[in-house]
Formats: C-alpha cells, sequence, structure tokens
C-alpha cells in the first residue's frame, strides 16, 4: 500500500488541529507533523500535538526537518535531536531523519538508542535538494539501506525537466515500499501520482494549494478526483497529454472522467515536456525503454505535433496516411513490443463535428468552403475538407503561408482581407482571434455572414465566440470549437481504449472544463 500522506504544517496546535482534522475529513491516510512549524516548539507542544493526531488513527510521521534540508525557523540540531526521540518515545509510527544528521555520531547513536526502546517506531532516513536533480541517487538508497538495513530511503528532489523523473521511478522500481521518492517543482508532478502505481512506501498530498510544503504537491482532492487516486495499483495503464505548457489542459479532467465512467483501470496525466523535438525524444525513448510504466498512449498538442510526427519517422513506426499529409500527429499509441503508432484525431474531430452539423448523409462534397488561417488547424481541416470533396478557399493574414497550405493541397488562396467577397457555404475559423482574452474580435465582419452559410469556429475559450454570436443573429447554422475538441478526444478514447467513448460524460465533463 502507498499512504496518501498529508503534511501538518502550521506555526501554532490550534491550527495544526484544524489541519488534522481536514486532512482526516478529505482522506489523508497518513500524516506528517512537521514539527519544525511550530512556532516556540518544545516538547509539551510535540505531547499535545501527537495526542491529537492520535485521536484519527491514522498512523503518524513525525519531522523536525533541519533548515539546511528545507525546515522552518531553523531550529538548534539538539532541540530537532530531542524532538524525535520523544517522539518515538511517545509512540510515532515514524520518525523523519535527514540522513546526513543521522551520520552525525551525536545525532544518529541517540535515535538509534530510542528505536532500539520502542520497537514500534521506524525510521525514514532522507535527503532533500531543492534545487536539481540528486546525482547519485542509487548510492544513497544503498548506503541508507547498509547503515540502517531497516530504514525507509527517502529522497526528494526539483526536478528541472520531466526526464529528470525517470531516475526516481527506477528506485522505486528497486526498492518498492522500502522507498519515497519524489520530484518537486511543475516537472515533477507526475511522480506524485505513480508513486503509487509503483507501490512506493507513500506520497504527499495537501489539504489545499496554500498548505503544500513542496513545489509541485498536489491537493488530496486533485490526487482523488482527478488523478483517480483511489484506483491505482501497479497494474494501471498510464496515458497523458504531452504539452508545454500543460497546466490549463482540460484533457486530464475530460479523459480521467471517461476511463471513470467505464471503471476502466487507467490514469491520464500531464506531461509538461519542454525543449523542443530533443525533450520530447528523450522522454519518449525513456518511456518506450521501462514497459513496467505501462504507459499506452498520449495525446499531443502545442508545441510537439511535428515533434511527435518526426519521432515515430525516425523510428521507423507506423503512421496513419492522413496524419503524414496533414504534418502533424496528435495522438500516439503504444501497442505490443512498445510499438508506436501515430494517428491525428484532429482531422476526424473537426470532419465529425461539421457534418452532424450539418446533418446530410454527404454534406461536404462540391460545397463551397472558406477556411480562415493556414497553421496547424487549418492544416487538419484543409485535408478533411479536400478529402471530401469540398472546394476549399484558404484565407490568411500571412498569404505566403496560405499559399504554400493551398499547394499542398491543391486548392485555392487569398489574403485574409478577400473574405469580404466569399460566396462560401461554410466558413471554418482556425485563427486564435476572437480567443480569449480578445474576446471582441473576430476574423469575418457580421456583415458578411448569411443564414445559407454553416459557420465553424474552432475556437474554444470562450464557448461563444463573437464570430458564432454573429452568425447566429444573421441565421446561419453554427458549429462551435468545443465540438471538434470533444469529437478529437472521442476518438483519442477509441484509440486508447478499443471502446466508444462515453459520450454524454465526454460532452458534460468538457463543456464543464471549458466553462471554469
Ligand atoms: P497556429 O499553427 O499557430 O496558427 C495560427 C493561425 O492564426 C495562423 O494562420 C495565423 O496567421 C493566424 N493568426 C494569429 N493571430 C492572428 C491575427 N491577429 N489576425 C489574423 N490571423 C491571425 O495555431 P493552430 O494550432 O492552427 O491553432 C489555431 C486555433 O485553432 C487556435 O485558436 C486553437 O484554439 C484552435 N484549435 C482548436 C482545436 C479544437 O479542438 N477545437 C484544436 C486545435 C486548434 P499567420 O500565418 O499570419 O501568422
Amino acid at each position: 500500500m502507498t499512504y496518501l500522506a498529508v503534511p501538518i504544517a502550521a506555526k501554532d496546535l490550534k491550527s495544526c488541529k484544524e489541519h488534522i482534522a481536514a486532512a482526516c475529513k478529505a482522506g489523508a491516510e497518513m500524516l506528517e507533523l512537521r514539527t519544525d512549524f511550530i512556532e516556540g516548539l518544545d516538547t509539551n507542544k510535540l505531547k499535545e500535538l501527537i495526542a491529537a493526531a492520535k485521536q484519527t488513527s491514522l498512523p503518524i510521521i513525525v519531522t523536525c526537518r533541519d533548515t539546511a534540508q528545507g525546515g522552518q525557523n531553523n531550529l538548534p540540531a539538539p532541540l530537532r535531536r530531542q524532538i524525535l526521540t520523544e517522539a518515538v518515545k511517545l509512540g510515532a509510527d515514524l520518525i523523519d531523519c535527514e540522513f546526513a544528521n543521522f551520520l552525525k555520531e551525536d545525532f544518529g547513536q541517540t535515535i538509534k538508542k530510542a528505536l532500539a526502546e520502542n520497537k514500534k517506531t521506524k525510521l525514514i532516513l532522507s535527503e532533500h535538494n531543492f534545487k536539481e536533480p540528486i546525482e547519485n541517487l542509487y548510492e544513497i538508497y544503498e548506503e541508507i539501506y547498509s547503515v540502517f538495513p531497516d530504514a525507509i530511503a527517502k529522497t526528494a528532489y526539483q526536478a528541472k525537466h520531466i526526464n529528470d523523473c525517470f531516475d526516481a521511478f527506477d528506485i522505486l522500481r528497486e526498492y518498492g515500499d522500502k522507498a519515497i521518492a519524489i520530484c518537486m517543482g511543475r516537472f515533477g508532478i507526475i511522480s506524485r501520482i505513480i508513486a503509487k502505481k509503483l507501490n512506493a512506501f507513500l506520497t504527499f498530498a495537501s489539504i489545499a494549494e496554500d498548505q503544500a510544503t513542496a513545489e509541485g504537491q498536489l491537493t488530496i482532492e486533485k490526487m482523488k478526483n482527478l488523478y483517480r487516486y483511489d484506483s491505482i495499483n501497479s497494474d494501471t495503464e498510464l496515458f497523458g497529454v504531452i504539452a508545454d505548457p500543460v497546466e490549463h489542459s482540460i484533457s486530464p479532467a475530460v479523459l480521467n472522467a471517461c476511463f471513470a465512467a467505464e471503471k476502466m483501470n487507467k490514469v491520464y496525466l500531464p506531461l509538461l515536456v519542454t525543449d523542443g523535438q530533443a525533450g520530447f525524444d528523450e522522454f519518449l525513448d525513456s518511456i518506450t525503454a521501462r514497459v513496467w510504466l505501462n504507459f499506452r498512449g498520449f495525446s499531443i498538442t502545442i508545441p510537439h505535433k511535428v515533434s511527435a510526427l518526426e519521432y515515430s519517422q525516425k523510428k521507423g513506426e507506423y503512421i496513419e496516411p492522413v496524419a503524414i499529409q496533414i504534418g502533424a500527429v496528435n495522438t500516439l499509441v503504444i501497442g505490443v513490443n512498445e510499438r508506436i503508432t501515430g494517428f491525428n484525431t484532429d482531422y476526424a474531430g473537426a470532419m465529425n463535428a461539421l457534418t452532424e452539423a450539418m446533418g446530410t448523409k454527404k454534406p461536404l462534397y462540391n460545397k463551397i468552403a472558406a477556411v480562415i488561417g493556414a497553421g496547424g488547424a487549418a492544416r487538419a481541416i484543409v485535408a478533411g475538407l479536400v478529402d471530401a470533396g469540398a472546394k476549399v478557399t484558404i484565407y490568411n493574414r500571412t498569404v505566403s503561408k496560405a499559399q504554400e497550405l493551398a499547394e499542398d493541397f491543391k486548392c485555392r488562396f487569398a489574403a485574409l482581407e478577400k473574405i469580404e467577397e466569399t460566396d462560401a457555404q461554410i466558413i471554418v475559423n482556425c485563427t486564435s482571434v476572437g480567443m480569449y482574452p480578445k474576446i471582441d474580435a473576430s476574423p469575418v465582419p457580421a456583415k458578411y455572414l448569411k443564414p445559407s452559410m454553416v459557420v465553424f469556429d474552432t475556437v474554444y475559450n470562450p464557448l461563444e465566440t463573437l464570430l458564432l454570436k454573429q452568425a447566429n443573429q444573421a441565421d446561419a447554422k453554427t458549429v462551435m470549437g468545443s465540438e471538434m475538441f470533444i469529437g478529437q478526444a472521442a476518438e483519442q478514447f477509441k484509440l486508447f481504449t478499443h471502446k466508444d467513448c462515453p459520450m454524454d460524460v465526454l460532452r458534460k465533463t468538457t463543456i464543464k472544463a471549458l466553462s471554469e
């Protein structure tokens, strides 16, 4: 079992007690009493704190962290040593001592003696680096176990790239519940969730964002409700969205809700991959070299759709022809023998959204379509429209880009201003014009919108853009960008699971997440 441990870190006992109650209510499985946070700490306060924590019947760790390793209040070594030995006598389930201090004769011997007299208490020996990854990670774990074989060895280090997490995963794979290995910072978030799959002794979560004791620590609420913590076990399959930035992606909320609705043993993670193609390649190589992590698929978004295509091509993997034609892969599936296949579901998502709104069987054949924009989204939509037999003209601010795209797909192009002259039956906005925060902009002046048109805006933030509002006022049919998102996510779900997506859950969670 991997404990979901919640640090209790407050200046006074009253607040500590409130935090203990809140942690219990939120579903904590272990409490870490960070005594170094308490002002005027002495053994009486420790006694009262432990007594309060014991009322919960949750296992308790007592920590009195040295400032050199992230502690508070600059407490002198004799006091820290006294607090830890007293905690052993008071029946704490575990104490956490910095390994560097444990190696000091007076510190280590006193703690060893207390532990020998109170066999119920276990020892965590820890090493922290708040600046960068710890280089000789294996050696530290080996040294800890050689010095005190019964110890639970813990490291916590700052990840500077998501690829720094793999060393921690290797440690957990090797030592399981005798180890804790946490990567701090925004690049280390996945280590806090994957710890449970790898049977770590514990992982930390906070009762609220402002209560986190380390950067990147998630709240219990997010762990449980967003990342399906309670259902993760060693067989859980991993998925995720590879992006930079990734913090605002709605995909984890949406895909995890769909997995949960179908009772699937899968979890979907936010994967912040930086450093362009090189960072992407190293990440994928590290994943495929570790079959036991059981990553089975990825959504790929800005700025990695081309990196994903190039990675798959370099590795000689199968890529769906339409993804090659579009020049972008937005879905990777890892199959047998860690072979990767690349797909583009933006294409299908957009076409499904459009044809469903038009409601006829062959709605796009011979229709006149205006695509505004010549970036990644436009490429997928132009590919779809041309494939369905529509007559496409691409309008773009930078005309040369429109020309390039038009040449690739054998269609027409024009400058953005020429949209005024369009006789299109279908208009698709594939620019970011109208997107939050500049929501008062539209790429097509209202007076050119007609009731005979179908207007599709790929922008989904806000849900109803100015272009769509004005199209509705002009009695045109409209298609929201959220429908394209829903369509592509449904296709991804199918590729990941070989099952149909629960569309009601997908639609509900998408609209909820986008409305927030
Ligand atoms: P991209 O590759 O960066 O392309 C951006 C396009 O927008 C280019 O054609 C660019 O014109 C144009 N543009 C940007 N600012 C403009 C302005 N002020 N005036 C006129 N044109 C402007 O981006 P992308 O990946 O294609 O994404 C474009 C939009 O599609 C985004 O807003 C995104 O929300 C949406 N999208 C939606 C979905 C979905 O599932 N609904 C999926 C993907 C993308 P230049 O060539 O002149 O720079």
